[in-house]
């Protein structure tokens, strides 16, 4: 038998000032934020450039605010993306069990065409390290998988698990919400297991979405519906594990009934096109988002739950942050390790965070919860946050 030899990283330079860990949508759109800046630049990922480059479809269709479509177009990012992937969503409509009744975000409310875009993830992915590959101040080191980081008053040090080692005056960690550099680095985070999981494909029906998202919470099972091109939509079931389980096993015919039932014919006749994906439902949140020399990004500070579509959104606000931070220690020629600077960036990034991640907790307490007083103080939150402005402006500031 011929074995394969396993690729081998590639490391010309073993200094920089900044080097990333992790080369997800949230390490790589940070990465692209300083391609123009006067500073190298390590982005490290575990897995070959290959895979990084050609991300597979993953079933996630993003649902993008305004603002971070604004982030993508300051990153020369978003016009990459084709266009004919990029669907328009004008409203959002939150409905409970039965009722009729339903909490709405329309666009009129922003003073927007529209509330956002719907992009599949994997373009975005690709987008992003088309840009990425084209500044010479950042290497890419791939099939690194980073062990140990250690960091003091005047530097900090990366290690991988081949031995090898880098220096960085600024390491910055964007390894998923279950960031091992986070532990590595003494910094727990509030851990919430849902015991549910998420699947997400896509369907074409009958009837027309008429560019709305729907999310209805039923008692066991949560659907949501973003609406993609023509009678297409982007199909989010969330189950126990139990039923997502039954679900995915079970044959395209069935599954497509299923649904149908599931959304009440709301839809007409769906169909599957394509794969069923299952995600896990665990949302983290940093205690902390910095340490000396340190700071987290991306899904490792803040891991939504999926279900107000804003974990990438806020991602991105959170790596504009920082960007904005690292820029002004530049033009001060102040060393972009310090602590002051970190700390600047926490405080607003939590301020930005903490009301949002709280907020769709809170939702999804209250929807995914069966006992009677639960299923009465739904129909009176939905009414609530219809009218009370505090509620419903959490959401529309972020859609802003
Ligand atoms: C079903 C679903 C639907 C979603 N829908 C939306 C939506 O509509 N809108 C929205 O805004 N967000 C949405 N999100 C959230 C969004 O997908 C995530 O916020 C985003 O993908 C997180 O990106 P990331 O780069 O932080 O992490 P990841 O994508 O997890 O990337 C982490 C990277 O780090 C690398 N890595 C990990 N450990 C190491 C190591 N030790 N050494 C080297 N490399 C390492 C990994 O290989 C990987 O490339 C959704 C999420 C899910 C699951």
């Amino acid at each position: 038998m011929i074995r394969k030899s396993k690729p081998k990283m590639k490391i010309n330079n073993t200094k920089f000032d900044i080097a990333i860990i992790g080369a997800g949508p949230a390490g790589i759109a940070f990465a692209c934020g300083l391609g123009n800046l006067k500073i190298k630049v390590a982005i490290i990922d575990k897995f070959p450039k290959k895979i990084i480059a050609n991300p597979k479809r993953d079933g996630r269709e993003i649902a993008l605010t305004h603002n971070s479509v604004k982030i993508l177009k300051k990153l020369n990012v978003w016009n990459s993306i084709p266009k004919q992937s990029k669907s328009v969503i004008k409203e959002a409509r939150v409905l409970d069990g039965e009722s009729k009744y339903f909490l709405n975000f329309n666009h009129q409310e922003i003073q927007k065409e529209n509330l956002g875009y719907l992009v599949p993830n994997y373009l975005i992915r690709k987008s992003l390290y088309k840009k990425l590959k084209k500044f010479s101040n950042i290497a890419i080191i791939d099939n690194a998988k980073c062990v140990s980081i250690n960091t003091n008053k005047d530097d900090a040090s990366i290690k991988f698990s081949n031995g090898k080692k880098i220096e960085s005056s600024l390491i910055v960690a964007a390894d998923s919400r279950f960031s091992k550099m986070r532990s590595k680095m003494g910094i727990s985070a509030f851990v919430r297991d849902f015991d549910k999981n998420m699947i997400v494909c896509r369907m074409k029906h009958e009837k027309p979405h008429k560019n709305i998202a729907y999310e209805f919470f039923r008692y066991n099972q949560t659907q949501a519906s973003l609406p993609c091109f023509k009678n297409q939509s982007s199909i989010v079931t969330t189950a126990s594990k139990n039923s997502s389980e039954n679900l995915m096993k079970m044959n395209d015919k069935k599954f497509n009934k299923e649904m149908e039932n599931s959304f009440n014919k709301f839809l007409g006749k769906m169909k599957l096109i394509g794969k069923r994906y299952s995600y896990p439902m665990v949302t983290t949140y940093a205690k902390k988002f910095i340490s000396q020399r340190f700071a987290l990004i991306g899904d490792a500070a803040v891991g939504m739950h999926p279900v107000t579509a804003n974990g990438f959104n806020l991602n991105l606000k959170g790596i504009e942050i920082l960007i904005e931070e690292i820029e002004f220690s530049i033009k001060n020629k102040t060393d972009i390790g310090l602590s002051k600077m970190l700390e600047s960036y926490q405080s607003k990034l939590h301020r930005a965070a903490i009301p949002l991640y709280l907020t769709t907790n809170s939702i999804v307490n209250l929807y995914t919860s069966n006992i009677l007083p639960a299923k009465i103080t739904r129909q009176f939150m939905l009414r609530l946050a219809n009218t009370v402005k505090p509620i419903k402006q959490t959401f529309l500031n972020i859609l802003r």
